[in-house]
């Protein structure tokens, strides 16, 4: 998740209507992400097999297999700025936070990880930009706060809650779409 660089020659060109996810070169890439910052809260997969472990015995992962299912808690990473859903540290994330996902071409094919209406898995899964997506409203977030597309003022910080009970923080908010 990131400040995303909504020019105006890139509004302007609508090139999410005739480029595909794959051939995008950067800015037209990150400009994708809407900014909604629901990847930034704190997710867990459902593993039968791994029987009950603690949080600190749970360990990040990179990998996923299809049909696992993700649940989303309202826990935010300390790093996220949680009024402009935008991260603090956005050039050493991956450093200060190993877990931090980075959406690359690469990965694309773990795109469930992300939330139903995050920007990259809509286009992927080829249902194209929501209306309230930055890049149709001017740059703006603003329609993306009026209809909840956003986590602003529905977390707590991971640094202010006890991380043993996650579960009681699961949600399933962030599973919306709008659009
Ligand atoms: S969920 Fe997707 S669109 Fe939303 S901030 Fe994360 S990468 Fe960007
Ligand atoms: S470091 Fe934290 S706030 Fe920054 S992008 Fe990663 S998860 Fe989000």
């Amino acid at each position: 998740m990131r400040k995303t660089p909504y020019t105006k020659a890139l509004m302007d060109s609508e090139f999410w209507l005739t480029t595909q996810l794959e051939e995008m070169n950067k800015a037209q890439w990150e400009a994708i992400c809407d900014g909604c910052a629901k990847c930034c809260l704190h997710k867990f997969i459902d593993d039968e097999e791994a029987g009950d472990i603690s949080e600190q015995e749970a360990t990040p992962t990179a990998v996923g297999n299809e049909g696992e299912e993700v649940f989303f808690t309202n826990i935010a990473c300390q790093l996220l700025h949680t009024k402009s859903c935008e991260c603090t540290q956005y050039q050493r994330r991956s450093e200060l936070v190993p877990h931090c996902i980075t959406l690359t071409k690469d990965n694309l094919k773990d795109i469930f990880y992300m939330p139903k209406s995050c920007s990259y898995r809509r286009m992927h899964e080829g249902r194209g930009l929501a209306s309230w997506h930055p890049l149709l409203n001017k740059g703006k977030k603003t329609k993306m706060h009026e209809l909840d597309v956003t986590i602003r003022g529905r977390t707590v910080n991971e640094n202010e809650i006890d991380m043993q009970s996650f579960e009681d923080y699961i949600v399933t908010w962030p599973l919306a779409d709008v659009d």
